[in-house]
């Protein structure tokens, strides 16, 4: 059973690739980003509460994503394993993981870390931004999910690091490439 953190900074394609590494190993794919997203639209309570940060390009609470999270995985038990794009962003979440993992007897295959410098992700995010209609693809709220990224989420890098279970990707090329490297490495985890 194949279970797969994608991880990189916004922008780095983490969204694009788990479309083509869930359909190819047949994975259950869950996005925070999409889910907080959907909770927004249909203005839950959670979605409410929620907006404000996203917009600005803050994180939500690691309690509202680690819920989602709990409830995603026990409403899926009969997954054939799980692609996680966007969870963990910060220690404190990678942590809460590993309790969900020991609660559902779930075992971590690797972690897929996208590297993209970042002038390269702003273009991507802009770019993005003139047909996604997220509230969060504008230049300050990029900025603000840089800052964020660097003092919240680069961290989980060295929490995966020491548990060997890290794999770096480089995120420039096209998609089919990027999408070659990574079957390359899932092959071989
Ligand atoms: P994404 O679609 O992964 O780029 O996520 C979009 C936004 O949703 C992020 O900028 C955060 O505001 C929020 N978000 C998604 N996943 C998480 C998470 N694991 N922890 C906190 N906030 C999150």
């Amino acid at each position: 059973m194949l279970n797969i953190i994608i991880f990189g900074p916004p922008g780095a394609g983490k969204g694009t690739q788990s479309e083509f590494i869930k359909e190819k190993y047949n994975l259950t794919y869950i996005s925070t980003g999409q889910i907080l997203r959907e909770e927004m639209a249909a203005e839950t309570e959670i979605g409410l509460k929620v907006k404000e940060i996203i917009s600005k390009g803050g994180l939500a609470s690691d309690e509202i994503v680690a819920a989602i999270i709990d409830k995603f995985i026990a409403s899926h038990a009969d997954a054939n394993g799980f692609l996680f794009d966007g969870y963990p962003r910060t220690v404190k979440q990678a942590e809460i993981l590993e309790d969900l993992f020991k609660k559902y007897n779930i075992c971590l295959s690797g972690v897929l870390s996208l590297e993209v410098p970042e002038d390269i992700l702003v273009e991507r995010m802009l770019e993005r931004g003139k047909t996604s209609g997220r509230a969060d693809d504008n230049i300050e709220s990029i900025r603000y999910r840089f800052v964020e990224y660097d003092n919240k989420t680069k961290p989980v890098l060295d929490f995966y690091q020491q548990k060997n279970a890290l794999h770096a990707i480089n995120g420039v090329g096209t998609i089919e490439e990027i999408f070659g490297k990574i079957c390359n490495v899932i092959d071989k985890i």
